[in-house]
C-alpha cells in the first residue's frame, strides 16, 4: 500500500509506550472467542493521552466497547484513543501533535485501565506500531538532508 504522509511531526500517544495486546487477531481476555483486533493496547493507568499528529476532533463517543473514546482526523488518517476516563478537547477543535488530549481509563469493556490506541486509513486499520515506525523512519530520513 502506497500512503504518502505530508505530517512529518509525531508524537507518542503516551509518554512511555508498552504493549499489553498486539493489533490483528487475539484471543480477547473477557470473551475467551477469537477476536479481530483493530488497533493495539497500552499500558496506562490514569495517564494523559497525547494527539499524535496535528489534526481536528472529529468525535468524542461512548460505546460499550471502547467507553469514551476520541477520534482525530488527520487528512484520509484516523486516530483512536479508547477505554478514556476524562476528554480534555470538544468536538470539533483543532488540536496540535503532542497536545494532551485526554486522561486514559478503564471506560468500556476492559479488565482494567489501559489505553486503546487505533490508526484508521480511509476504511483499513493500520497496524498503529507500524504506522507510528513508518511516520518516525519518514522524519529520521528528512531530517538527514
Ligand atoms: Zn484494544
Amino acid at each position: 500500500m502506497k500512503m504518502i504522509i505530508a505530517l512529518t511531526i509525531i508524537c507518542l500517544p503516551l509518554k512511555s509506550l508498552t504493549v499489553t495486546s498486539p493489533f490483528g487477531y487475539r484471543i480477547h481476555p473477557l470473551t475467551g472467542k477469537l477476536e479481530y483486533h483493530n488497533g493495539v493496547d497500552l499500558r496506562a493507568k490514569y495517564d494523559t493521552v497525547y494527539a499524535v499528529l496535528n489534526g481536528v476532533v472529529r468525535s468524542i463517543c461512548c460505546n460499550s466497547t471502547f467507553g469514551t473514546a476520541i477520534n482525530l482526523q488527520h487528512g484520509e488518517i484516523t486516530t483512536i484513543y479508547g477505554h478514556l476516563s476524562r476528554s480534555l478537547v470538544s468536538a470539533q477543535d483543532s488540536v496540535s501533535t503532542g497536545q494532551a488530549i485526554a486522561i486514559s481509563g478503564a471506560s468500556g469493556r476492559v479488565t482494567g485501565a489501559h489505553l486503546h490506541f487505533g490508526v484508521r486509513y480511509q476504511n483499513r486499520y493500520l497496524n498503529p506500531l507500524n504506522f507510528l515506525y513508518q511516520i518516525l523512519k519518514t522524519t529520521d530520513h528528512e531530517q538527514k538532508f
